[in-house]
C-alpha cells in the first residue's frame, strides 16, 4: 500500500444527503438564518465551526468540494472559486502587496503570464520570468522583496516540467512561499508531497472533465485559506470569485471518476507520442525519453496515473498546423477549442490563441514555434484507430510522406 494515495482519499470520504441520499444535499442558499444574534456575530467574526453566514464566504457544497481537494492534494484546507485565475489572481494578491516582488516561470498559462506581466505592476508588485527548469537561474531571481515563487508543474503549452522539491529547498531558504499550479497533472503529482506551499488547479480541465464549467480551487494551510476567507482581509472574501454552490456539487461528482480518467489520458497519450516520435514527427511528452525532464518526471509522479494528457507536436508552419487541426476535426478525431482534459480530444496553435497573451519575442525566445499543436488526448478507446486516422490525415496533408 501506497503511503499517499489520492484518489484513496478522495474516495474514503462520504457525506450524505439530507434525506439519506447518495450524494450531499445541495445548498440552495445565498444567506443563513440564526437562532440567536450571538452566534450570528461569532460566525461573522469567524469563531462559530459549522455555521454558515453568507454563501461567498463559504457554502456547504462547497465545503465539501473543499475537503475533497485538500485531501486529493494532501493540505489542511482548500478553497473553491468561479474560475481557475478565480483561484490563482486572489492568491497571489494575499501573499503580496505593494513592493512585494515575484519570481515566476516564462511558461505558464498566457492568463497568469498577462496577469503578472500587466496587472499586478499596477498595485506595484514586480515579477521576474525565468527559465523554471534552471534552478540556479531561479535563485538568482531572488531579491530581498521576493515574497512567492510561482510555476505550474508541467507548464503550459512547452510542457517543461518544474522541479518541485527543488524549487521548495529554495523556497524555505528564502523563506517565500512555493506556489504550483497543478491543472495538467492531478493524481499523477502532489506537489504539497514534494514541498509546495500552496497547490492551485483550475478545475475546468481535468478534475472535472466535462467542459461544461469554469472553476478552480486554493489548496493550502488552514491559517492560509482562513486568510484568504477573512472578511475583513480575504481577497477570495472581498474580490468575490464564490463558485456557486450547484456548481460545486456537479465537479464533485465528476471528481469520483477523475482516476478512471487520468489512467487513460495518460495511456492514450503515451501511446500516440510513441508512435509519433517512431514516425519522426516533432513530439513533445513528458513520458517520452527524449524529454529533457523525463527522468526526473519520473521520479515525481504516481505512476499509476501516468505522464498525463498533454502532449505538443510541430509540424513547421502555422498553416501547416491550422489545416492538420481543421482536417482532424473534419474526420471526428478532436475539436479544434483551448482547453482539456475532455473526453474528446481537444487541439489548438497555442501561438495564436492561449499564449497569445505572450508577445511575440518572448514566445520565440521560449521555444514556442509557430507550428507547434497543443493535444489533450481525449479517453478514446481504441487509440490504434484514432492513430492511424491521424496519420491519414498527416499524409493527406504532406506532414509526413
Ligand atoms: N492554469 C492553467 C495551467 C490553465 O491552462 C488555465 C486555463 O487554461 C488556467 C490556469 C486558468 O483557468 P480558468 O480558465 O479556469 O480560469
Amino acid at each position: 500500500m501506497k503511503n499517499f494515495n489520492p484518489a484513496d482519499n478522495i474516495q474514503d470520504l462520504q457525506y450524505f444527503g439530507e434525506f439519506g441520499g447518495v450524494n450531499p444535499s445541495i445548498s440552495d442558499s445565498s444567506t443563513y438564518t440564526f437562532l440567536s444574534a450571538k452566534t450570528m456575530f461569532d460566525t461573522f467574526e469567524g469563531n462559530m465551526e459549522g455555521c454558515y453566514l453568507y454563501s461567498r464566504h463559504s457554502s456547504p457544497s462547497n465545503l465539501y468540494l473543499d475537503k475533497a481537494l485538500a485531501a486529493m492534494e494532501g493540505t489542511e484546507s482548500a478553497n473553491v472559486s468561479a474560475s481557475g485565475m478565480g483561484a490563482i489572481t486572489p492568491t497571489l494578491l494575499q501573499l503580496c502587496g505593494t513592493g512585494d516582488h515575484i519570481v515566476s516561470s516564462r511558461t505558464i498559462y498566457g492568463g497568469t503570464y498577462a496577469f503578472l506581466k500587466n496587472f499586478t505592476p499596477r498595485l506595484g508588485i514586480k515579477t521576474t520570468f525565468v527559465d523554471i527548469t534552471k534552478l540556479d537561474v531561479v535563485e538568482a531571481a531572488i531579491t530581498q522583496e521576493t515574497k512567492v515563487l510561482y510555476c505550474e508543474t508541467v507548464s503550459n503549452p512547452l510542457l517543461e516540467v518544474a522541479d518541485i522539491a527543488g524549487l521548495a529547498k529554495i523556497a524555505k531558504r528564502h523563506n517565500l512561499k512555493l506556489v504550483v499550479d497543478n491543472t495538467f497533472s492531478p493524481l499523477s503529482v502532489s506537489p504539497a508531497k514534494l514541498g509546495a506551499d500552496i497547490v492551485i488547479h483550475s478545475l475546468t480541465k481535468y478534475i472535472n472533465g466535462s467542459s461544461d464549467t469554469v472553476g478552480g480551487v486554493t489548496c493550502g494551510s488552514q491559517e492560509f485559506i482562513d486568510s484568504l476567507k477573512n472578511v475583513n482581509s480575504g481577497a477570495s472574501m472581498l474580490l468575490g470569485p464564490t463558485m456557486d454552490s450547484l456548481r460545486s456539487a456537479s465537479v464533485m461528482k465528476n471528481l469520483r471518476t477523475l482516476h478512471l480518467r487520468m489512467k487513460q489520458h495518460s495511456h492514450n497519450a503515451l501511446y500516440l507520442a510513441e508512435r509519433f516520435e517512431k514516425v519522426g514527427l516533432k513530439t513533445v511528452y513528458p513520458g517520452l525519453k527524449s524529454h529533457p525532464s523525463h527522468k526526473l518526471y519520473a521520479t515525481m509522479i504516481d505512476p499509476e496515473y501516468g505522464f498525463g494528457g498533454m502532449m505538443t507536436l510541430d509540424v513547421g508552419t502555422l498553416e501547416k498546423a491550422n489545416a492538420l487541426m481543421e482536417l482532424m476535426q473534419e474526420k471526428n478525431l478532436g475539436y479544434l477549442a483551448v482547453s482539456l482534459g475532455f473526453y474528446k480530444t481537444l487541439f489548438s496553435a497555442p501561438g495564436t490563441s492561449t499564449s497569445s497573451e505572450i508577445p511575440m519575442q518572448e514566445q520565440i525566445e521560449m521555444g514556442l514555434t509557430d507550428g507547434l499543436i497543443r493535444f489533450s488526448i481525449g479517453l478514446d478507446n481504441d487509440i490504434e484507430r484514432t492513430y492511424q486516422m491521424m496519420m491519414k490525415c498527416m499524409i493527406k496533408l504532406k506532414i509526413l510522406t
